[in-house]
């Protein structure tokens, strides 16, 4: 299948009431993983890539990697999502690139630290929408500020600091038309998310079904969203790991929020704990070995087994034979004639 829109896969998990994973990538061995679990349980999917990502690998190579991916698994509907874009500049780099979704991170300024004021975010996220659309591009928008950083993004500190505010939310998506809303809930980027088992004091799933009650249309993005399992930190530690015990976000609070307007859940942790304990393990068991496809093959079957794990936990899987492809060209059309919606039903409060 060419590569599609998010917005048209959002759509789709929409009607069939389920989420769609948004794995980030750096390599090809992170990409055949996802698409290797894709096929095994049948998924559409959401590969993703940060700036950090498109610094570390470059974007050619990564989007060619994309493109191999859409060509070898046609069965397979595929969308490549910019995470965190920090300016209108980099969301057109992307676009211009091919990718075919973007989010533009407009929570926090362009140094991606500082964060932005309401206005200052509905201005730049309104500005890429404009640019987007008629491109046939979906946006993700996202209101509040999330925890944490990863590959130098993010405002760091807890989850707790800058929750959305659901009239907030209902204001910013009428204002700015995006397809998808990233919510602060609670969570945040990185492996360190919670320091015990999050309950709701830290971890505000009532928000995101308060947002929804006002915005039952609107596709909701969880960032933030692996899980981190005790048993993936004790294979790394097993192995002369050094974590700190740490808690992610139960599946369970996942599964909530997915039969709360949740349609895109934002996982990366639990792939790179899978790989560094995988590779660990096989250095410890057999440290004769030099050839990097004697670690590197196990790492790949280490993330596609989380990752399918988390397609069948979503709901995506036996989705993926579905509908067919949109172009993005028709994407661009629908936009223009109204077809593709950008104005949020709102309910009462
Ligand atoms: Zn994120």
């Amino acid at each position: 299948m060419p590569l599609v829109s998010t917005r048209q896969l959002l759509d789709e998990a929409a009607k069939g009431g389920y989420g769609v994973g948004a794995f980030n990538v750096n390599n090809m061995e992170q990409i055949q993983a996802i698409m290797e679990a894709a096929k095994e349980t049948n998924s559409p999917v959401i590969i993703q890539a940060s700036r950090g990502a498109r610094a570390y690998a470059q974007d050619k190579y990564l989007y060619h990697l994309m493109l191999a991916a859409a060509e070898l698994y046609p069965e397979i509907p595929l969308a490549m999502h910019l995470d965190h874009g920090n300016s209108y500049e980099t969301c057109v780099s992307a676009i211009e690139l091919g990718f075919t979704s973007v989010m533009m991170d407009g929570s926090l300024n362009a140094d991606g630290k500082t964060p932005a004021t309401f206005e200052e975010n509905v201005a730049v996220t309104r500005k890429v929408v404009d640019y987007a659309h008629p491109r046939g591009i979906a946006v993700e928008g996202e209101i509040g500020v999330l925890g944490g950083v990863e590959d130098g993004h993010g405002a760091g500190g807890s989850g707790l600091e800058h929750l959305t505010d659901p009239d907030q939310a209902v204001e910013f998506a009428e204002r700015t038309g995006v397809d998808s809303l990233a919510v602060a809930i609670g969570t945040s980027h990185g492996a360190y998310k919670f320091t015990k088992k999050p309950d709701g004091s830290v971890l505000k799933m009532e928000l995101v079904v308060a947002i929804h009650k006002r915005l039952p249309k609107t596709h909701l993005v969880m960032h933030g969203s692996s899980s981190v399992p005790q048993d993936l930190q004790d294979i790394v530690n097993q192995y002369g790991g050094k974590l700190k015990q740490t808690w992610g976000v139960p599946v369970e609070e996942i599964q909530l929020g997915i039969r709360n307007g949740v349609r895109k859940v934002n996982v990366d942790t639990d792939s790179r704990l899978a790989i560094t304990g995988a590779i660990r393990k096989v250095f410890v068991e057999q440290p004769e070995k030099f050839d990097p496809r004697d670690y590197l093959k196990p790492a790949r079957a280490a993330m596609q087994k989380v990752v399918a794990q988390r397609m069948v936990q979503f709901g995506q899987a036996g989705h993926a034979g579905d509908y067919k492809a949109i172009s993005i060209a028709d994407m661009a059309k629908g936009y223009k004639d109204g077809t593709l919606s950008t104005k949020p039903e709102v309910a009462k409060k």
